[in-house]
């Protein structure tokens, strides 16, 4: 282990960006390089797993009780107040440690303060961004299309001003909140993660869990700013056993009654860890996947339909057409996308189940939910080929007739495995990803040894003396 770099990684506290975080921390152990990972007080109870060996866990208090639901905006709220204040006082902690003081902190882009605070203290800071580079962009540009009065809306003119974006991507497929309205000045949920990422854009590089060959032109559009660029993902294909970090427990079973189907002849279903649906779009969603004829296995974390208990969502689901679905609270996704007997994954296209399908060649169909999942989908759709997105409507006819069409599609099948060829190449010893990895620690380990910064010193200075003042 190198004593000289000690580096702090701190995602965002919820499940899509604690495990890509993890796979990062894991690699930079992997590369002899000290890692400390910090999670909330909240999230490390909750913690299923064992922490991956080598890992220091730290964890700071959200300020929050245990059982509120943290909605993004009150938990933005909670992070940025109590949160900052924890994460200030123990960044001043860890980088005048006399054994292994941190030297660098890899935050997640989602939070300015994780970035800013360790700048101004003098500690050189990355920011890790776990969504596409294309939504990314998308919302970078999110200032020029207010101006141009190209918001999000259910329309398929094309969007003019993300750049090489310009032939395919439409009003629809632009980042939004929960409700698609035309709002002429934007929606303020996009507005805000537009004016997060645009603060954290400013750290000293920025690290994309995705490979090259998925999104060299938005990389390279991304590679023309300021901060350096670096793609290192697909990250979790690096190992067969890579880390993750589940804050629900796992329903193995399901890979038992999976045994007992025909190869690809089960579509599975989930929308994540944060979508919540309606009854009627619950409806729909059984309704069409009840006429496809196919089995399916249906992710319905607890609360995730709107005014339903678990328990009737099961009744309902046993009682379909067919009683071939079956439900389970949290499944262990990544096993689920590698068993034979999966055909295809419906999706929100969240970005780490977006990359989870990728690498195991999985047919998709998308209906995306919001923020980045929009562009995601219509990357899927346009552009790789790998699946159908059905966008923005939830109707059991539409549901039907897309899943049908991608369980036997042939060249969407063999646009996914191609996918999945190149990825597995990609993150191989001198793929691109994996170059960019050794390029990003050779990057890091700069940072670190070189002579610390006055603001650093004076950090040091001070610290110093709150230590002995007390
Ligand atoms: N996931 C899982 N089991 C489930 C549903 C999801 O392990 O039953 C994992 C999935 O593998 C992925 C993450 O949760 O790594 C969801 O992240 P994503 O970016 O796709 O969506 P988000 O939850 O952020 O909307």
């Amino acid at each position: 282990m190198d004593a000289e770099v000690h580096v702090l990684v701190f995602p965002w506290p919820r499940q899509g960006h604690i495990n890509p975080m993890l796979q990062f921390a894991t690699a930079l152990v992997d590369a002899g390089v000290q890692v400390t990972f910090l999670h909330t007080e909240h999230n490390l109870r909750r913690l299923a797993q064992a922490s991956p060996p080598h890992l220091r866990l730290l964890s700071i208090p959200d300020g929050l009780p245990d059982d509120h639901p943290r909605g993004f905006l009150d938990f933005m709220e909670a992070m940025c107040t109590t949160g900052s204040t924890a994460y200030h006082a123990l960044l001043l902690s860890l980088v005048s440690a006399s054994d292994a003081p941190v030297t660098c902190v890899v935050a997640d882009g989602t939070m300015p303060f994780a970035i800013e605070i360790p700048q101004e203290l003098g500690i050189p800071a990355l920011s890790f961004v776990t969504h596409s580079a294309c939504s990314y962009l998308a919302l970078l540009s999110m200032p020029k299309l207010v101006e141009l009065g190209e918001t999000p809306f259910t329309a398929d003119d094309l969007v003019s001003s993300v750049p090489g974006m310009e032939g395919f991507l439409r009003r629809r497929d632009l980042p939004r909140g929960l409700y698609c309205t035309d709002q002429g000045d934007g929606d303020p949920l996009v507005l805000k993660f537009a004016e997060v990422i645009g603060r954290t854009s400013k750290a000293c590089a920025l690290i994309f869990n995705t490979a090259a060959s998925m999104e060299r032109p938005v990389l390279a559009h991304l590679a023309s700013g300021t901060s350096d660029v670096f793609a290192v993902g697909p990250l979790h294909a690096r190992s067969s056993s890579a880390a993750s970090a589940s804050l629900w427990r796992e329903d193995d079973g399901c890979m038992a009654w999976l045994d007992g189907h025909e190869d690809r002849s089960v579509v599975y279903v989930s929308m994540g860890s944060l979508a919540v649906i309606t009854h009627e779009q619950f409806t729909e969603f059984l309704s069409g996947l009840a006429a496809t004829g196919y089995a399916f296995l249906w992710v319905l974390r607890p609360g995730m339909v709107q005014l339903a208990s678990s328990a009737l969502l099961r009744e309902a689901v046993g009682a379909a057409e067919g009683g071939k679905g079956r439900v389970v609270e949290w499944a262990p996704q990544r096993d689920v996308l590698r068993h034979r007997a999966v055909g295809c994954f419906l999706t929100h296209a969240g970005w780490n189940s977006t990359l989870e399908c990728a690498v195991e060649g999985m047919p998709m169909v998308c209906w995306p939910f919001f923020v980045d999942q929009q562009t995601n989908s219509r990357f899927v759709g346009a552009v790789w080929k790998t699946g159908l997105d059905m966008k923005d409507v939830c109707e059991r006819g539409v549901v039907e007739r897309t899943v049908r069409e991608v369980m036997a599609s042939d060249e969407i099948k063999a646009a996914a495995q191609a996918m999945a060829q190149q990825l597995k190449h990609d993150v191989a010893e001198a793929g691109s990803s994996s170059s960019e990895l050794e390029r990003l620690v050779r990057f890091i380990r700069e940072l670190s040894i070189r002579p610390p910064s006055a603001e650093l010193m004076e950090t040091r200075a001070q610290a110093a003396v709150t230590v002995s003042g007390l």
